[in-house]
């Protein structure tokens, strides 16, 4: 028995994959560098391991683009930026606590204060921190409230243990339910005028992700931190910066894993959408388990042998149906797409986010670990994850 198994040869038996097109998530980097201009700088949010796109690979093919600073949320993240950009600014955004001290400091990593008992909890530790203070502009989540930044700030200026690099907000997406992003800066703003007059203001102010840097250009301040935008999958609105991305995730294949004529000695077909007497049945090595969601809306569909297909609910952990009876030359082992083309047939982001009743950025969050990775650096050359 050899259990030295290669890493791609355990790939190439997989039934299922995505496909992350790592040149997409170049040139949405430097389609958002176009519009913010060369100073302000811009800080790649990279949390849920980079939007499903793996945050190493993220971090490395941005850091060739001369990205120094990330944002993301996890330690697991924050590791793979780390061995894949030794010398990158991480900032955590507001969730790890003091227990995790010893890899703040062997990571270097640049925490979040959200409030004075956060910061009393980090100075216990008696490490020496960078830190960014997070306000809470109205999205009602982590921050401190704007009425106690000025004395946070100052509490952090004293601190011979804190460096203080900048304030950041993450504005809210209650949309017509809240108060508006113009709203939501105007209490930000005096703050920032008397922190100015008196010397205080720290080195970066941040307050724009994907959504507030498309439609407001006026609040890029120092830095911006968009996430969704850079993985296209944020849809530019109407009346904003006009800028052009595609989306990362490129595609979502499975194989083939078993195929039938169904007859009479199977019983009645399940009376359920989609089953028929004599159909001509395609099992797909994909599920729920990878991350396609348990129930599809109906009308969902697959291509294979370069036609669309219907799905036949249900979806079970590792298997999903195919009703393949009007494509009679597909066999055992191809590939069916559930995100891409194939000829001229082709099922869009928009597409399987409506069919999975969720938005392109639940799609691309939403599948799991199981669900390896392939890259494509440019579309017709497939890189497969290499092992760790
Ligand atoms: C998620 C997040 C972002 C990125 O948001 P997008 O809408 O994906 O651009 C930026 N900053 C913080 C603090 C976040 O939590």
């Amino acid at each position: 028995m050899n259990i030295s198994l290669r890493q791609d040869s355990i790939l190439a038996g997989e039934t299922a994959w995505r496909e992350i097109d790592l040149s997409a998530v170049a040139s949405n980097y430097r389609a958002i560098r176009a519009v913010v201009g060369p100073t302000t700088r811009i800080l790649p949010c990279l949390k849920q391991d980079a939007y499903g796109c793996g945050a190493g690979q993220v971090a490395a093919t941005l850091a060739t683009e001369g990205v120094d600073s990330f944002g993301v949320v996890s330690i697991r993240d924050a590791l793979a930026v780390r061995k894949a950009v030794p010398a990158a600014q991480i900032l955590m955004y507001a969730g790890i606590g003091p227990k995790a001290v010893d890899l703040v400091w062997d990571l270097d990593l640049t925490i979040t204060i959200s409030g004075e008992e956060d910061l009393r909890r980090w100075l216990l530790t008696r490490v020496r921190l960078r830190v960014f203070v997070k306000v809470d502009l109205g999205f009602w989540r982590a921050g401190v409230a704007p009425a106690g930044l000025e004395r946070l700030l100052d509490l952090c200026a004293t601190e011979p243990a804190i460096t203080l690099d900048g304030v950041y907000a993450h504005l809210s997406e209650f949309g017509e339910a809240g108060s508006s992003a113009a709203e939501q800066v105007a209490r930000l703003t005096p703050i920032l005028e008397r922190l100015k007059a008196s010397g205080r203001l720290p080195a970066t102010v941040m307050v724009s992700s994907s959504d507030t840097m498309i439609r407001h250009p006026e609040f890029d301040f120092d830095a911006v931190d968009p996430g969704a935008l850079l993985f296209g999958v944020a849809c530019p609105q109407l009346g904003g910066r006009d800028l052009v991305t595609r989306p990362a995730l490129s595609a979502i294949k499975a194989r083939i894993i078993a195929l039938k004529q169904c007859d009479d000695s199977l019983g009645p077909s399940p009376r359920l959408p989609g089953y028929q007497a004599s159909m001509r049945l395609a099992v797909l090595g994909i599920g729920w388990g990878h991350g396609v969601p348990r129930r599809l809306a109906p009308g969902s569909a697959a291509i294979v042998g370069g036609r669309r297909v219907p799905i036949v609910p249900p979806a079970h952990l590792e298997h999903l149906r195919i009703d393949v009876t009007d494509v009679p030359d597909i066999k055992l082992g191809d590939e069916a797409i559930l995100l891409g083309h194939s000829g001229t047939s082709r099922i869009t982001l928009p597409e399987i986010a409506a069919a999975w009743n969720t938005d392109e950025v639940g799609v691309s969050c939403g599948l799991r670990d199981s669900l390896v990775r392939c890259y494509a650096a440019h579309p017709s050359r497939l890189n497969q994850e290499k092992g760790e």
